[in-house]
């Protein structure tokens, strides 16, 4: 048996023992990656000098007593949007193919302030901007339930790397579902806080207004106590909030007696695949037996969250990605005539096709002229959208759905229709558009073997009612652990 194959926590807990060092522990799961990566390659980077020094440093600080939690010397990927001093840190992108920060992401600081060793930085759709990791400049992460399906995205490095097993767990972003979607298609847990819980500082942004740092493991224990670890208050993020309910491993309990859990009609209809729709149902059932009361209701507004949220996350992409333009950071052209023409030829062979498309988009929706009728419309029907899940939270403690519509597509059949790409992410971009927290766990697999996910959906700052409920159904079946695992 691997270490890999323990929880985050059951580790953390052989290391305080002293059963285990922590450069036997990172030494485990840089060997898991080297065999794997052929298979999965949900890596970009992994730099295992660094990983050692850092494995022996924590050990010291762990004799010492520095690091006492229970993510001490657990060794840990990171997206690679997160900003890490002195490694390479690229977007998936050519653009940054040769960027190394100067400063490390504020929720990775968290991390090692916790006593975590960083494996390295994994792969992701370029930007983030995807949903299966398939517009990486670095090649397609694969899925580590069937290497002929993509993992899902944008994180859906982490995602594999945590359930292919070469790291204990993962942080991941989400902007749009990229947390929850790769989680459900590689049978991990993954969790998005509430808007302004984790810190943005050092995250390169796609969607300010909507992006978000979070856990992606094996359990919903680890996401709990991962998200206690990065969750903070920090005063060079203007969004982030001072929270005193950070203490989200108190709701990992196994009582849902008399929790109102609503079910959108809205959620259960056309573009469903019935074999999700049944796993999730399943879902539903068991928490309704443990004593939840399940009620279906119509959420409404459901077929406006797509287009409101491409306008706005482009509108936000096209001004964040402005700064990519071979003069500060990054890749620079040879060869250009002038100034413009550098800038030009830069972002031109910097920039991936689905990059591009979305800085245009985002150009076209913010241009005077079109600006009330695309972006001021975008930003009304959000405020719409959050008026209906405030209008759901009166009368449930949680939402329950499924966390995409399908299981995870064959490599390469997404790519061709954007617009049908975009359509998958129907269950998880409203959530972020009203800053809510949600969580996706496996309920079950299809016929082709491939994970389901379930999402539970919390009202803001509801994160621990979404972790009890969470945890109260994982109580209902065991951990599967992936043929690559
Ligand atoms: N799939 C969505 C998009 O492409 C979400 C991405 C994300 O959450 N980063 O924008």
């Amino acid at each position: 048996m691997s270490l890999m194959n323990l929880t985050a926590v059951e580790l953390g807990k052989k290391i305080k023992a002293g059963e285990v060092s922590v450069e036997e522990a990172a030494k485990e799961a840089l060997a898991a990656a080297a065999k794997k990566e052929k298979a999965v390659n949900s890596f970009v980077t992994i730099d295992e000098e660094k990983v050692l020094a850092q494995a022996k440093e924590v050990q010291r600080g762990i004799d010492a007593g520095k690091y006492t939690g229970p993510l001490a010397g657990v060794p840990a990927a990171v997206k690679d949007n997160m900003c890490t001093e002195g490694m390479l840190t690229t977007c998936s992108s050519k653009i940054l193919g040769n960027f190394v920060p100067t400063y490390t992401c504020e929720a990775v600081l968290n991390l090692e302030r916790a006593g975590a060793v960083i494996i390295g930085k994994t792969n992701m759709d370029e930007f983030a901007m995807g949903s299966t990791t398939e517009t990486s400049a670095f090649g397609a992460t694969k899925n580590p339930w069937n290497t002929e399906h993509v993992p899902g995205g944008s994180s859906g490095g982490s995602c594999a790397a945590v359930a292919a097993e070469e790291c204990s767990y993962a942080l991941g972003s989400d902007t749009g579902g990229s947390i929850r979607q790769p989680s459900s298609f590689c049978g991990v847990t993954g969790m998005k806080p509430t808007y302004g819980t984790v810190s943005r500082y050092g995250l390169i942004a796609y969607g300010s207004s909507l992006d978000q740092i979070g856990p992606v493991a094996k359990d919903v224990t680890d996401c709990a106590v991962i998200l206690e670890a990065i969750a903070s208050h920090d005063k060079k993020d203007s969004t982030s909030i001072e929270r005193k309910d950070c203490d989200f491993s108190t709701a990992l309990v196994d009582d849902v007696w008399g929790m109102k859990i609503g079910i959108p009609r809205d959620y259960f209809g056309e573009g469903l695949d019935p074999e999700v729709r049944d796993a999730v149902m399943a879902a539903a059932k068991e928490l309704e037996k443990k004593g939840a009361v399940i009620e279906e209701f119509d959420l409404s507004l459901v077929e406006y969250a797509i287009p409101a949220y491409y306008v706005i996350a482009c509108a936000e992409a096209s001004s964040n990605l402005a700064r990519f333009d071979g003069v500060k950071y990054g890749y620079r052209t040879d060869g250009f005539a002038g100034l413009h023409n550098m800038y030009k030829k830069t972002r031109s062979e910097g920039f991936g096709a689905e990059v591009k498309r979305r800085i245009m988009l985002g150009s076209f929706v913010l241009s005077s002229g079109y600006y009330d009728a695309y972006y001021l419309k975008a930003l009304r029907t959000k405020a719409l959208i959050k008026q209906a899940f405030d209008k759901a939270f009166e009368k449930y403690d949680v939402i329950l759905g499924p966390a995409a519509p399908t299981t995870a597509p064959r490599i390469g059949d997404s790519l061709s229709d954007p617009i049908k790409m975009y359509l998958g992410d129907i269950y998880t971009i409203s959530v972020n558009l009203a800053g809510l927290p949600g969580i996706s766990l496996p309920c079950g697999r299809d016929s082709g073997g491939l994970p389901i996910g379930v999402q539970l959906i919390g009202n803001c700052f509801g994160e621990k009612e979404i972790i009890r409920a969470a945890y109260a159904f994982e109580q209902t079946r065991e951990y599967e652990h992936s043929p690559l695992a």
